[in-house]
């Protein structure tokens, strides 16, 4: 690919247990576990910069995997820039140790985050051994307000604050910004009226000036999870979003659903869940799916 370009590759498109699911004995993950092709690691973003830096969204257990994935396409090369988190659950941070002497043996990574995770990191022994190491150096950001994850990178990170269980940090969406294009990445919302209040999806995506977004699909629907209460684990379903959205036109932003759990028909691109979603003009994320910003 054209070394000047900023673009982002989708490494990861799994809800944190990825797919298949640790102890799921169901068909859902038999499937997956019978072809490796059918199997997702949890959610993550590789963004190149103009300048040939490297910088990841989320940093999971499954980066090992996930950089391979990166360089066969696009050309990753150690060191790792920066790295950025939206929150603290399992799957979008189980991965920082990984950096550390045992296994990468990372030294001075930017962790960009919020205050809440970065008190968090300091409270975790086993991950304020990093900072005290200098394997990362996190760096606090303020929403609303767009960073340069490193100079001359030639795109922006712009933290959008995002209500989402928050027993261990609060939560952020992500918009990444180049000279030509903004990808929203959003892997985790409690609903929609928390988050875009009155407004519709298109009018809230088109006040952050995003024209692709990458949205939390966790959920087919409301009934994939029989035996658990659904509002200990709220995430508006893809059904309950492409009844808000409707059918897309021209002129729509690029929306495509990630961040599926193990349980989501939509991880089978024959079901007629996925056939649905793709006659309305949405999309599902794959993993080497790339989006041109610059
Ligand atoms: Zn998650
Ligand atoms: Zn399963």
């Amino acid at each position: 690919m054209d070394g000047t370009k900023v673009r982002a590759v989708v490494l990861g498109t799994a809800q944190d247990g990825g797919y298949p699911q640790a102890g799921c004995m169901r068909s859902c993950c038999e499937r997956a576990r019978s072809d490796g092709g059918f199997s997702r690691t949890p959610v993550s973003l590789g963004i190149i910069g103009s300048n040939g830096t490297c910088h990841i969204i989320e940093v999971g257990r499954k980066i090992g995997e996930q950089i391979e994935i990166w360089k066969d396409l696009d050309g990753f090369e150690w060191p790792l820039e920066s790295a950025s988190i939206t929150h603290a659950h399992l799957g979008h941070t189980d991965g920082l140790r990984l950096l550390g002497r045992e296994v990468i043996g990372a030294e001075g990574i930017t962790l960009h985050c919020s205050e809440s995770m970065l008190s968090l990191i300091h409270q975790t022994p086993t991950w304020n051994i990093l900072v005290e190491g200098g394997v990362i150096s996190p760096r606090q950001w303020e929403s609303f307000t767009s960073f340069e994850p490193s100079p001359g990178c030639g795109f922006t990170i712009t933290p959008i604050p995002v209500k989402h269980r928050a027993e261990l940090s609060d939560n952020h969406a992500l918009l990444i910004s180049g000279s030509s294009g903004s990808l929203l990445f959003m892997p985790d919302q409690d609903s929609w009226s928390e988050t875009i209040g009155e407004s519709t999806i298109r009018d809230w995506l088109a006040s952050l000036g995003a024209d692709s977004a990458l949205i939390d699909g966790t959920f087919w629907s409301s009934s994939e999870l029989p035996g658990r209460d659904m509002t200990e684990i709220p995430h508006p379903t893809v059904s309950e979003s492409l009844e808000l959205l409707g059918e897309r036109s021209n002129g729509d932003p690029d929306i495509s659903f990630f961040h599926l759990n193990h349980t989501n028909p939509l991880h089978d691109e024959n079901s007629e869940e996925f056939a649905i979603v793709s006659k309305m003009g949405w999309r599902i994320s794959k993993p080497g799916d790339v989006y041109v910003l610059g």
